[in-house]
Order: C-alpha cells, then structure tokens, then sequence
C-alpha cells in the first residue's frame, strides 16, 4: 500500500477507488504531410491562403493512438510545412517514450528544445492531450472544465470585389450562418463598398464582424471604422501591424466598433502585454498561435481576469485542429466568439468524427479525447515524413 493510500479518509475511500498510477509511454510519434485544394482561391490582407499541413500521430505502448495538426501559416507565425516537418522531428525525440499525463513537462521540455515553432507545437500537444482523453475516458473539454456544449461559429467571406463578396455571403447566409465574418484591409473606400453591399444583401439580422489582417495604417484604420459605424460592424480584428502597440491601442480608443487583437497576440505573455497597454477590448485566441490547448486556457484565463472576452479563431486548418479549439471555446467562459469555419473551403474534409456544425451552430463530440480520426483512405495516400 502507498503513503497515499494509508492516509486516504474512510469516506473518500469509499467514494473515489482510483486506479493505480499507471504509465502510458509514447511509444511513436509519426508526421504525415498533407496538402488540400480549396474549393476558391482565398486571399486576405496579408496574401493567398493555402492549406498544407502536417498531421501528427502519436502512438503508446499499449497501442492506443492520439492525433494532432499543424497548419501553419509563414505571414503570422513563419512557420511552413518543411519547417513544421523539420522542427518535429526534433521535437518528436523529446515526445518519445514519455508519459502522456506529463503534458504540461512536455511542453515545457519542447519550449526548451526549440523556440517559436507554435503550430508543430500545438500538433504535439492536441495528440498528447487526445491521449490523455483516451485514456480517461472523457472528452477534452471535460478535462479542461466544462463550460458548454456547443456555440455560434461565422464564415468567411475572402477578399474580392464587393458584388462577389455579396454573393458568397448569401450564399453562406443561405447555408443558416448567422454571422458572417468579411476580410477587408485594403482602401478604406473599397473596404467600405464591400461591407455596404454585403449588408444590403443579407438583411439586418445577420451578424457582420469584419477582419484587416493588419492592412490599415492608423490613419486609413480610423477613417474605415468611422464610415463602417452604420453598418452595425460587432467587431474588427486587427486593424494595424501586428508590432504596432501603440497604433492598436489609438484605434481602440477612437473606434466605436470594437476592436479585436490577433496576429498582436500570439502568446500567454503578449495577452499581459495587451491587457497592461488596454490595446484592444477582444482577444483572438488559435492553437496555431500559441502553441496549443494549455497555453490558449492561459490567454483565456489572463483575458477573463481582465474582464475581456475572446474568440477561437483558425489559420487553415481540417476540422481535426478545428476540433481541438471547439473542446477550448466549450471549456472557456470568457470565449464567446469562435471562427472555426475553414475546413469549408477546402475541397475535401479527411477527417471522419470531430465537431460538427449545422447551421452555423458546432457541436463538441462528446467521446473520448479530442473525438477526431483522420480517414483510412486518406491516411493511406500520405507519406509518413
Ligand atoms: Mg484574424
């Protein structure tokens, strides 16, 4: 009998029969490159968007599989698919042969391998964390601390001329969407010709946020806002350069529409960083920015004791990443926005399980883990790295 054991009170003993401590080692750690065609070319602020990513497979000794991706976008976090690859299978040597119950060790142990790198980051970490569902017998956002079950999610409409946007929002509209989320960061003139002629096609009652990927200078930023008042705008996402503090901070303050930071906030210490400047009133959460699951609960947590609220948001990610930030949005109270909707554009969906979403509402798979499985057929043409 332990030392724990023999101090366990009668009626916590009668109550709760713990199993022993028990070791689940990983035994392999796999990183298949995979690349999808979009449905559209999708462009932002920043350039085109392509979907070419890593999936992660982890493995235990007892044969048990836990999945991750990394979908890695170089103009946000200056990761690519080769680098993912590269710097995984670095980090795949500090995964190897450790107990997955030891995550927060893990992540910690990767931070020291290798800085920055937060997609492969997070790949590692979701599969680390779908094990320990597995092995618990619950849903991930049941470790993490149920808040709810399921949530609104927007789509987006991608940056065009204003009658093309129009038509892709009514079509998403058409599709029971009722937010939708318009990429502008260009002319302040033709960005407020795109939400002007999107809000006439699609009513009043729709949700409109809009988000300029850092293509406004303070100036054009304010000039936009201004004139996108009428069009009863929720919120904007990143209006300036993601290094420009003090530009954020001048627009929170003069814009009536609220604005949201992203690309500013990568990690736990730049949510400090925008907490302690007031440089926005929101917060746009991604795996693939912060490095995974723990370190999104942290931004969260520091948000929420600020008393500001976030949104979940995606690079380009299959819903088996997507999945993964639907189990943080279902854990955080402070998370009342999610914009989990780019498995859309993609032209095929590999992956079978996971979140699903009906009329713009998603719903958190309820089985064990994070509740994804990469599709056998698909599976089959990827190429181990
Ligand atoms: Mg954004």
């Amino acid at each position: 009998m332990g030392l724990a054991a023999a101090y366990t009170p009668g009626w916590l003993s009668a109550q709760v029969k713990a199993e022993p401590t028990r070791e689940h080692r990983i035994a392999g750690v796999e990183l298949f490159p995979y690349a999808l065609e979009s449905k559209q070319v999708t462009r932002i602020a920043l350039g085109k968007v392509a979907a070419e990513g890593v999936f992660v497979r982890l493995r235990t000794g007892e044969g048990l599989v836990g999945w991750g991706e990394a979908s890695p976008y170089a103009p946000i976090t200056g990761e690519m698919q080769a680098s993912c690859l590269a710097i995984g299978k670095r980090l795949a040597q500090v995964v190897q042969g450790r107990d997955v119950f030891d995550l927060a060790r893990i992540v910690a142990d990767m931070d020291a391998v290798a800085a920055a790198n937060p997609s492969i980051k997070a790949a590692l970490e979701m599969a680390l964390w779908d094990l320990c569902g597995k092995l618990a017998r619950q849903p991930v956002c049941y470790l993490l601390g149920r808040y709810r079950d399921s949530f609104e999610t927007d789509r987006t409409v991608y940056l065009d001329e204003p009658p093309a946007m129009a038509d892709k929002a009514k079509e998403i509209v058409r599709e029971g969407y009722k937010v939708v989320k318009v990429k502008v960061g260009q002319s302040p003139e033709l960005d407020v010709a795109r939400v002007r002629a999107i809000r006439t096609a699609i009513g009043e009652k729709v949700r409109i946020r809009i988000d300029a990927n850092q293509g406004w200078t303070r100036d054009t930023a304010l000039k936009a806002l201004w004139s996108l008042e009428e069009f009863d705008v929720e919120f904007c996402e990143q209006p300036v350069a993601s290094s420009d503090w003090e530009g954020l901070r001048q627009v929170s303050e003069h814009s009536r529409i609220p604005i949201m930071a992203d690309e500013s906030v990568h990690g736990p210490s730049d949510a400090i960083e925008c907490v302690r400047r007031g440089a926005a009133n929101l917060i746009n959460i991604k795996l693939m920015k912060s490095g995974g699951i723990l370190k999104s609960m942290h931004i969260a947590a520091i948000a929420e004791a600020a008393h500001m609220q976030c949104m979940l948001g995606s690079m380009v990610e299959t819903r088996l990443a997507l999945t993964a930030a639907a189990h943080v949005v279902a854990a955080q109270k402070c998370v009342v926005y999610a914009d989990l909707d780019t498995f859309t554009e993609h032209k095929i969906d590999p992956v079978v399980g996971g979140m699903q979403v009906k009329d713009g509402l998603v719903t958190v798979p309820q089985t064990p883990g994070l509740g994804v499985d990469v599709e056998a057929d698909f599976l089959k043409t990827l190429k181990p790295a």
